[in-house]
């Protein structure tokens, strides 16, 4: 990275994506100094030609900034040795998005470069957006928080799309982030563990956007409302998406409709009808901040309905993995809690939901007002004795045990249902580590049984 040509970096952290940031900036002139707790990433590093040295004896007047490589936390409840020396040292501490950043300004400033962030949906929106722009022919790059490491991806040029996900982390460590088109989706009290207060929280997410050219916001929830109203009021331009409100200017869902408002006056942008990976309300936030931001970026309508159209889904979160006469197979392993579990319960009409693992507070108690569509419980894992205990009498349910046994007899009763589709849903609610190392693992464990039923039509890879 160019910006860096001579200037003095420390980088920290020396994973894949570490020593991919460490290169790129050595290519491009900067005399860098990189370090890891794990010998073995450090003989990794010098393999490449990386310098390497011990941060914590360095020199650490001589540095001009102080990278901290994607993966490493910033936010822990102690903060790292090498952020306390940097800091000391009154040395700037940024990330691999500021580095794109910077390099961005350099040489290509009109590349286009859409940010995404919020509580929940930021993968699937980011996937959607470069998905759309590439089936509209464009050279999209996606990364981030998702896929590729921001330093890993093809050098900016004017006519390359950037699309990159961001954590509260990276905006954490990008002081100077300035999308083309910023969207921020939704906030809600998550993760609250790690960030303090949900003030500083939204504050931190407030950031992508008021760096960006045009904010794109979720309108749903109270803060990021707040968001909107006080980039407005400060002069920025600021383009509102609701998933249920109609929307006097923006773009807003009614119902498998999206439409824009502009004064009061609605044309229909676009429609998911029929969209299977783009099914449930949560999806039509998703699809309207991707709409937005690629109209942003100069799509044209009909581009971009071919992409919502063509989009696959991301695995493990609502995906289609099969289907067998009116059975649907749904693999929702991504679902690691009882909030997360909701839009998928939501958005099918008749369920028959394998659910449990390694139980979480709170348990699915949440989940009560989904129980109607429930046609049958299958309960495996540690869980199954709590949520035995709280579907009660209220949903017919059988104690499973695993994963495989779950989804023989729920495939066997859906089949004899005839009230319509079925769906087999695996959305846990709990984590995965009870009986799988992840919940990536649980997820090809489900695409595989459902498989190797006799008569299922697979459905994607
Ligand atoms: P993230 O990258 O923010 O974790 P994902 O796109 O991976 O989000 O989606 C994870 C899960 O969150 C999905 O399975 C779905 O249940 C839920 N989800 C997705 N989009 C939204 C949304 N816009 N609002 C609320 N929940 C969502």
């Amino acid at each position: 990275t160019h910006s860096f040509k001579g200037r003095r970096v420390a980088l920290f952290g020396l994973g894949g994506s570490g020593i991919a940031t460490a290169l790129a900036l050595k290519e491009g002139g900067a005399d860098v100094l990189a370090w890891d707790d794990n010998p073995d990433s450090v003989a990794k590093a010098d393999g490449e030609g990386i310098p390497t040295g011990d941060l914590r004896a360095a020199d650490w007047d001589r540095f001009a900034s102080f990278v901290l490589s994607p993966g490493v936390p910033l936010t822990h409840p102690k903060p790292h040795w090498t952020v306390e020396l940097a800091r000391g040292a009154g040395v700037e501490i940024i990330g691999d998005v500021e580095l794109f950043c910077r390099e961005r300004t350099l040489r290509a400033p009109d590349a286009p470069f859409i940010a995404i962030t919020g509580t929940n949906g930021k993968s699937t929106t980011t996937a959607l957006t470069a998905h759309i722009l590439k089936s509209a022919g464009r050279d999209a790059q996606m990364g981030g928080n998702i896929g590729r490491a921001v330093m890993t991806l093809d050098e900016p040029r004017r006519d390359r799309y950037y699309v990159v996900e961001c954590s509260s982390y990276q905006i954490d460590l990008a002081p100077s982030i300035d999308p083309t088109a910023g969207v921020l989706l939704n906030l809600t009290p998550d993760h609250l563990d790690r960030h303090g207060t949900m003030q500083h929280y939204a504050s931190i997410k407030e950031r992508l956007v008021a760096g960006s050219d045009t904010a794109i916001i979720g309108v749903d929830d109270s803060y990021c409302l707040q968001i909107a109203d006080r980039l407005e009021r400060a002069g920025r331009h600021v383009i509102r998406i609701s998933k249920r409100l109609s929307l006097t200017d923006g773009y807003f869902a009614d119902g498998t409709n999206l439409m824009e408002a502009e004064h009061g006056r609605y044309s229909r942008v676009g429609f998911l009808e029929g969209i299977g990976s783009l099914r449930g309300q949560h999806n039509a936030q998703n699809a309207l901040a991707a709409v937005a931001a690629c109209l942003k970026v100069g799509l044209d309508l009909g581009e971009i309905q071919a992409g919502l159209e063509s989009f696959p889904g991301l695995v493990h979160r609502m995906e289609q993995v099969g289907r067998k006469d009116h059975v649907l197979f749904v693999n929702d392993s991504k679902a690691t809690n009882a909030d997360a579990a909701a839009p998928a319960l939501s958005s099918f009409p008749r369920i028959y939901w394998i659910a449990g693992g390694l139980p979480k507070e709170g348990g699915i108690e949440s989940l009560r007002g989904n129980f109607s569509r429930i046609a049958r419980a299958y309960l495996i894992g540690e869980a199954a004795p709590a949520f035995s205990a709280t579907l009660g009498e209220a949903v017919p349910y059988e104690i499973s045990g695993t994963l495989a046994a779950a989804v023989e007899h729920a495939a066997r009763d859906a089949a004899l249902d005839t009230g319509g589709e079925a769906v087999v849903l695996l959305s846990p609610a709990c984590a995965s580590f009870d009986q799988y190392k992840n919940f990536e693992v649980r997820g090809e464990a489900f695409r595989q049984a459902v498989h190797a039923i006799e008569g299922v039509t697979p459905i994607g890879g």
